[in-house]
C-alpha cells in the first residue's frame, strides 16, 4: 500500500537453518547480547560494527540471498512453522470450500516443479491470444483494463484504498506505473552500473520475447519497443522524493474530468472493464502521467502496445511460470540487479507465494500455535507505555506552540492499537483453489484480490482490516485509519523464550523502538499532514510548520551526508519519514526503559550497563548485510536508509548514547551539538 509507513522492507529472504547458537539457560541479558558484539571493535569509532558485527563475519550471506541478518533469522524461524502448518493441511484430506483444503492444495500444487514446468504457461494461453486479437485502441484498453484485474499493472497504477482527504470511504486511485524496470531513475542515470543495467534489460526483455516464440529478429525488435514505450512512461514519473508529499500526489476528480486528460480513454468504460462499477470520482496520483499516457497512446501503433502488453504479462507471471521463465526472470532480477548467485529453494519461495495469496488463512493457524495471550498482553501494555512517553515527550517541546500540541495530543489519543493479529479474518469462500495448476491458482488468486478491494467500494470502511499477516517481521502506521498495526512477528527475539528476555532488550529490539517508530510516523513529514480522522488536513499553526521543517532539513542534510556503498550517497529527503521515525522510536524506547526497575538498579549484565544492553539490543534490530548490488537498488527504490545507517544515524543524535560509551570529540560517532538532530 502506497500511503502506508513500513518499519522495514523485508527484502529477500532465507536459505540455510537458522544460524543463531541456542540460547542460554539463564535469563543473562549480557551473554545473550555477547553472541552480536564484537570486543575487538571500537563502540566510539563505528557503532554497528561493535554491537553486531560478530554475529555478521560468523554468519556471511549465503549464496542464494541479496542480504542477511536479524529478519531472515526470524523468518527461518517462521518458514519452519508455515512448512508444518502447509505440509499437515496438505495431508489432511480436508473438506473442499475450508481454508485447510485451501492451503493443503496451494502447497500441493505449488510444490508440484514437475507439472508447472510441463504447464509452462498454458494458463496465461487465454490472455495471450486476447492481446493477439486486439483490432483497436478500444480493445486495447479493454484489454489493459482485464490485465489490471488479474494483477499486470500496465500503462499505470490502479488500486483501490481510503481517499486520503475522506478516510471514510474507499476510493479508485490512478498512479503512475507501468515500468518493467525498479522506478524512473534507472532508465535515465547516467553512472556505468546504469548503462550496463539498461543492456542488460534489453537483453532480458530480448530474451523473454524467445521464450514466448519469437524468432531472434522480433524479439530484438520487442525489446527495443518495450524499452523505448516504458522510456516514455518513465519520463514523466516523479521521483522517489517527490511520491512523498501528499497533497501534491492528490487530485480528486470526476471519472470524465481524467478523460478530459487522457481523451483516448473512456474511464468509464475502461474501469467496467476492469469490474469496478458504480464510481463517479477517482484520485488521479500524477496529472502529468496521465498526459504521457495520452501521448503514447497516440504516437505508439497498436502493434507496439501489444508487444508491451505481451511482456508485462509475462514479466508479472514469469517466477510462477517456472521453467526457463523462471530461470531467467531470476537472471535479470536476482543476479543482474541484486547480484545474489543462486535461486533460493523451491519451498522457502512457494512460503511466499503462499502467504501472498492466501496469507489471512495461513495467519489464523499462526497464531493459534504461536501467540500466547500472555505475548499480547504484554506487547499492549508495552504499547501504552510508549504512548505515555511520547504524551510527555510532546508536552515538553520547547519549539511546539501549545494550540499545536493540544492537537498533537488530541491526535495521538485517537491512534488505534493493533497488536498481534487482527480481530476478524479475510474470507477467502470465493478463492477457487485446485490441486492441479500453480499458475491457476495465481491468476485467480490476483482476480480473487481484485474483487476484495472492489468489493469495498461504496461500503463504510472498514477499520478493523490489516493489511499486515501477523505472521509477517514488519510493522505500519496507516495514516488514513490513524493507526499502528504491529503483527505478532514483530516480537520475536530468535533463539531465546520471550519469558527470558529481559527489558533492556524489551524496549529497545523486541517491541518499545517499533512501536515508538509506527506512532511517530503520525507526526513525520508526510503522517503530520493528515488529522486524527486520517483526513489530509493541516492542523499545525505555520510558524511550528516552519520550525518542524527547519528540523527535518536536518536529518536530510545528515543522511544525504552518508555513503551507502561504493560512492553512491543516501537520499536524505526520500529517506526522512523513516529516519525522523527511527529517531523518535530510539527516544520513546529509551524513555519507557528509564522507568523500569532493570534501568534503575544500574546492574551490569555480561559486562553491560542497562544504556549499554539498551543501544546493542537496537542494533540488533537492525542487524543486516546486504549486497552492494542490493544496497544500490534500495538506495533508488526504498524509502528506508541501508540497516547500517539505521543504527548509527540516529543514536549519534543521543545524548544518552554518549554518556553509555562516552563518546567524545574526534570520535567517528561523534556530532557536534551544533547538528544534532531533536524533533521530539
Ligand atoms: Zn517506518
Amino acid at each position: 500500500m502506497k500511503r502506508i509507513a513500513l518499519l522495514v522492507l523485508a527484502g529477500g529472504l532465507l536459505t540455510a537453518a537458522s544460524s543463531l547458537p541456542p540460547s542460554p539457560p539463564s535469563s543473562d541479558a549480557g551473554h545473550y547480547l555477547s553472541r552480536f558484539v564484537d570486543p575487538s571493535a571500537d563502540p566510539r569509532q563505528d557503532f554497528f560494527d561493535y554491537a553486531v558485527g560478530k554475529w555478521l563475519k560468523e554468519n556471511p550471506i549465503p549464496a542464494n540471498e541479496r542480504s542477511w541478518g536479524i529478519a531472515h533469522v526470524v523468518q527461518e524461524e517462521t518458514y519452519q512453522r508455515l512448512v508444518s502448518i502447509s505440509q499437515d493441511a496438505s495431508a489432511a484430506g480436508a473438506a473442499r470450500g475450508t481454508n485447510m483444503q485451501k492451503i493443503g492444495d496451494f502447497w500441493y500444487a505449488a510444490m508440484d516443479s514437475v507439472t508447472s514446468a510441463r504447464e509452462g504457461i498454458t494458463p496465461l494461453a487465454e490472455e495471450f491470444a486476447k492481446i493477439e486479437a486486439i483490432q483497436d485502441r478500444k480493445g486495447l484498453l479493454d484489454e489493459i483494463a482485464r490485465l489490471q484485474y488479474i494483477g499486470v499493472g500496465a500503462m499505470c497504477g490502479l488500486s483501490i484504498n481510503q481517499d486520503e482527504k475522506n478516510s471514510d470511504r474507499y476510493a479508485v486511485h490512478l498512479t503512475q506505473g507501468g515500468l518493467g524496470l525498479p522506478n524512473r531513475d534507472y532508465y535515465f542515470d547516467t553512472d556505468d552500473r546504469s548503462k550496463t543495467l539498461r543492456r542488460e534489460y534489453r537483453v532480458h526483455l530480448g530474451r523473454m520475447f524467445r521464450l514466448l516464440g519469437d524468432d531472434s529478429t522480433r524479439a530484438a525488435a520487442h525489446a527495443a519497443t518495450v524499452m523505448s514505450l516504458e522510456t516514455e512512461l518513465a519520463n514523466a514519473s516523479r521521483k522517489l522524493a517527490d511520491l512523498r508529499d501528499p497533497i501534491a500526489n492528490y487530485h480528486a476528480m470526476s471519472v470524465e474530468g481524467v478523460s478530459k486528460l487522457t481523451p483516448s480513454v473512456r474511464w468509464r468504460g475502461f474501469l467496467e472493464q476492469g469490474q469496478i462499477r458504480g464510481v463517479d470520482t477517482v484520485v488521479v496520483g500524477q496529472p502529468e502521467f496521465f498526459q504521457q499516457v495520452e501521448k503514447s497512446l497516440r504516437a505508439r501503433s497498436l502493434a507496439d502496445w501489444k508487444t508491451y502488453l505481451r511482456w508485462q504479462l509475462i514479466d508479472t507471471y514469469a517466477s510462477e511460470a517456472g521453467g526457463a521463465f523462471d530461470d531467467q526472470n531470476f537472471h535479470f532480477f536476482g543476479t543482474i540487479l541484486n547480484g545474489t548467485p543462486q535461486q533460493r529453494p523451491r519451498w522457502k519461495r512457494m512460503l511466499d507465494e503462499e502467504e501472498g495469496y492466501l496469507g489471512d488463512a495461513l495467519g489464523q493457524l499462526y497464531v493459534q500455535k504461536y501467540f500466547s495471550p500472555r505475548t499480547k498482553a504484554r506487547y499492549e501494555k508495552l504499547t501504552d507505555e510508549i504512548f505515555a512517553a511520547f504524551r510527555e515527550r510532546i508536552r515538553g517541546l520547547d519549539w511546539m506552540s501549545e494550540a499545536t500540541k493540544a492537537r498533537a495530543l488530541k491526535k495521538l489519543d485517537a491512534v488505534t492499537k493493533k497488536v498481534g493479529y487482527p480481530e476478524r479474518w479475510r474470507d477467502y469462500s470465493t478463492y477457487d483453489v485446485q490441486r492441479g495448476s500453480f499458475l491457476g491458482n495465481c491468476v485467480r488468486g490476483n482476480a480473487w484480490r481484485s474483487d476484495f478491494y472492489i468489493k469495498k467500494l461504496n461500503k463504510p470502511v472498514d477499520r478493523t482490516e490489516w493489511e499486515m499477516t501477523p505472521q509477517t517481521y514488519n510493522a505500519y502506521y496507516n495514516p488514513s485509519n490513524n493507526e499502528i498495526v504491529l503483527p505478532a512477528a514483530i516480537f520475536i527475539l530468535p533463539g531465546i523464550a520471550d519469558s527470558l528476555v529481559d527489558d533492556a532488550v524489551v524496549y529497545s529490539y523486541a517491541g518499545g523502538t517499533t512501536i515508538g517508530h509506527e506512532i511517530t510516523h503520525g507526526f513525520d513529514d508526510e503522517g503530520r499532514q493528515f488529522d486524527e480522522r486520517g483526513n489530509l488536513k493541516d492542523w499545525w499553526t505555520a510558524d511550528d510548520t516552519k520550525e518542524f521543517n527547519r528540523r527535518a532539513a536536518g536529518i536530510v542534510r545528515q543522511f544525504d551526508g552518508y555513503i551507502a556503498t561504493g560512492d553512491m550517497h543516501v537520499n536524505g529527503s526520500a529517506t526522512q519519514g523513516e529516519n525522523i521515525a527511527d529517531l523518535g522510536g530510539i527516544l520513546l524506547g529509551w524513555d519507557a526503559f528509564r522507568k523500569t526497575d532493570e534501568y534503575k538498579s544500574g546492574q551490569s549484565v555480561g559486562g553491560m550497563t542497562p544504556g549499554q544492553r539498551y543501544f546493542i539490543g537496537w542494533a540488533l534490530g537492525w542487524m543486516n548485510q546486504l549486497r552492494p548490488e542490493n544496497i544500490a537498488v534500495r538506495v533508488k527504490t526504498d524509502v528506508h536508509a541501508p540497516s547500517f545507517l539505521r543504527v548509527i544515524g540516529p543514536v549519534s543524535n543521543l545524548p544518552a548514547f554518549y554518556d553509555a560509551y562516552g563518546v567524545k570529540p574526534g570520535d567517528k560517532m561523534f556530532r557536534a551539538d551544533s547538528v544534532r538532530v531533536r524533533i521530539w
